[in-house]
């Protein structure tokens, strides 16, 4: 009975913490969707319950932990990143592991970029099913891979890894995901529009490749960096050679991230993705101002959280249609868990959990 008083006290602290931690208007039903909740108290599960309760009780895990991993834990995929506290990954990774009663939990993990090439050496002695990176580290753990599916490699960027007999392959759903993102919140094709993607990092990169084998009509590529843009445009080029009847602007194009610029573009654009970062703080303004935004135009934020993003926001007021990125979250997720599983992932369940 002492124990089990325990345990329940220790409950309540997990519950306490995961409540705080959700965007607002996606607090989760207490007791349904807390996994760690169903471990310590409902399930005899054969490991360590100690163990098992000092590893979950932690919302954000590091390196450190990482070092003194127990094997017993639950815990057997992940995400790495920083910051990686906005991200709702485990949140509908651990609705298919439980839908498809797979006994694991998937955790979100803060990793430096300084950190990334130990991490990822130690996740080849450790007892994980597979792993997802987020910003900044998609470009970088490219390098720290064993082997590279074919679209990734094109990509130069993975956002996936499976682990099996202490290798690593890396793969990316980024791209898929967007696509399937984009037919479901605005019904189009990417080979019907003409687009502009803002950025040039891992997220950015995977998009542009994606539209480039659906033969999107014209890309647009606007970068902080302009180098990386060009970069990026010039990897592209093959693929923008046919011909396209388009009026008076180029096909494919990397332009400086500037006012001017962008304006010039806008009467040329169907779809304006933000792939950087900037939203992830309340305080972030949009990427692009609301002055430049037109009614004919579709927004997709590659950024999601509890309420409007900037951008989200201005397109909004501009008139034009406007989606945040928790369908691409969700697409990208199944197809990852359909990497690591083999099986189809419960796209349903995963989009209810959000
Ligand atoms: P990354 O590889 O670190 O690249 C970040 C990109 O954003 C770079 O092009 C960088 O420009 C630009 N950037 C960073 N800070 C900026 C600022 N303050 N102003 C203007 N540009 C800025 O990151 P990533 O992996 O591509 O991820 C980017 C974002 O995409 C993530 O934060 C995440 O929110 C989102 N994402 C969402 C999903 C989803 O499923 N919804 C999937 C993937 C990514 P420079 O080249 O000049 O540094």
């Amino acid at each position: 009975m002492k124990s089990e008083g325990v345990a329940t006290s220790a409950v309540l602290f997990i519950i306490s913490l995961n409540a705080s931690d959700e965007p607002r208007g996606r607090q989760p039903s207490y007791g349904v969707r807390c996994p760690p909740l169903c471990y310590l108290t409902f399930k005899n599960t054969g490991w360590d319950r100690s163990a098992s309760l000092e590893m979950t009780v932690k919302k954000i895990y590091t390196l450190a932990d990482l070092k003194n991993w127990r094997k017993k834990t639950p815990i057997r995929l992940g995400v790495f990143g920083d910051p990686v506290e906005h991200s709702l990954s485990s949140q509908i990774q651990n609705a298919a592991l439980e839908a498809c009663k797979i006994q694991m939990e998937y955790a979100r993990f803060q990793i430096t970029a300084n950190e990334l090439e130990e991490t990822m050496q130690l996740m080849r002695t450790l007892d994980f099913v597979g792993v997802n990176l987020t910003a900044p580290h998609k470009i970088a753990a490219f390098a720290f891979a064993d082997e590279i599916e074919e679209n990734a490699k094109r990509i130069g960027a993975i956002n996936t890894i499976k682990i099996e007999k202490a290798k690593l392959r890396g793969y990316n759903t980024d791209g898929r995901g967007f696509a399937r993102a984009i037919r479901q919140e605005f019904a189009v094709d990417l080979r019907d529009l003409r687009m502009m993607i803002l950025g040039a990092g891992g997220a950015a990169r995977a998009i542009a490749f994606q539209c480039a084998k659906e033969n999107c009509e014209r890309l647009v590529i606007a970068n902080r960096t302009v180098e990386k843009g060009q970069q990026l445009a010039e990897e592209l080029r093959d693929y923008f050679a046919g011909p396209r009847v388009l009026g008076p602007v180029a096909r494919l194009q990397a332009i400086p991230w500037e006012e001017s610029s962008i304006r010039f573009q806008i009467a040329h654009l169907d779809l304006i993705v933000n792939a950087t970062p900037l939203g992830l703080n309340r305080s972030d303004p949009s990427p692009i101002p609301g002055r430049l935004l037109a009614p004919h135009l579709m927004i997709y934020d590659t950024v999601y959280g509890g309420s409007r993003t900037g951008f989200v926001s201005a397109a909004v007021e501009a008139g034009a249609r406007a989606a945040n990125g928790l369908a691409m979250l969700v697409h990208q997720g199944a197809l990852a868990f359909e990497i690591w599983f083999e099986r189809e992932a419960p796209i349903g369940v995963m989009r209810a959990a959000l």
